[in-house]
């Protein structure tokens, strides 16, 4: 059998794509041994906004990461005209690569929130979680996910690569940005070169994107 690869994949909305995401995917790619990321930006979920176009979105996650060697962007979800769920994402991803174990990557804000997930069960059953700190998220000691961090958590990252179901939190240096913060600056004319890839910012001005909230 060909050598059981470790995939990654770290979903989010990138709404813009900003250097806080760029700099915790470097520094989780120099802390831990994967073989491929899989980057899948999001769709726009029904009850939420939708800012730019999925094409424009597509062209600035390319701009920020094209730099970063084994990194594959998914367009499946963002160019699905339904809503998506991770789960099911999980699954048709692991039927494409069989006999590679996956790694689910998303911030410790993500985390917090996985009991409402789509079928958050059998996701975590299915697939290896890596929990990026975040500045402000801290789980609380009678919290669910404190419960299910006593049931899956390992301490060493290399129990990955032959097991399913279970979790390893990653700390990683502390990036306070957010696209939240960033779109509030651009819609006041802020400056926000210093915030975001020199070509994604680029990008962002000739096009005029952002600019009401
Ligand atoms: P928003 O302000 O719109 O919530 P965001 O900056 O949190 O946006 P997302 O696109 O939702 O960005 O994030 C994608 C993934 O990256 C999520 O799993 C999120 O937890 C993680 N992430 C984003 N910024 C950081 C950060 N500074 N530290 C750790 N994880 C982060």
């Amino acid at each position: 059998m060909a050598n059981r690869r470790l995939i990654g994949i770290f979903g989010g909305t990138f709404d813009p794509i900003h250097k806080g995401h760029v700099q915790v995917i470097e520094n989780f790619l120099n802390l831990i041994d994967i073989d491929e990321l899989i980057v899948l930006p999001n769709g726009t979920p029904p009850h939420k906004q939708k800012r730019i176009n999925e094409l424009n979105k597509i062209k600035l996650v390319n701009l920020a990461l094209s730099h970063i060697n084994n990194l594959i962007i998914d367009e499946r979800e963002i160019l699905k005209s339904s809503p998506s769920y991770a789960y099911l994402t999980l699954r048709e991803i692991q039927k494409e690569n069989p006999n590679d174990t996956l790694v689910w990557i998303m911030g410790m804000d993500s985390f917090l929130e996985i009991e409402t997930w789509y079928e958050y069960e059998n996701f975590l059953e299915e697939v290896n979680l890596l929990i990026l700190e975040r500045p402000g998220y801290e789980v609380d000691e009678t919290s669910f996910v404190q419960n299910l961090l006593k049931a899956k958590r390992i301490l060493n990252f290399q129990e990955f690569k032959d097991s399913k179901g279970k979790i390893f939190i990653l700390p990683i240096d502390p990036i306070e940005v957010t696209s939240t913060k960033i779109r509030e600056l651009i819609s006041n004319n802020e400056d926000v070169s210093a915030l975001l890839d020199s070509d994604v910012y680029q990008f962002i001005k000739d096009q005029n994107l952002y600019k009401e909230q």
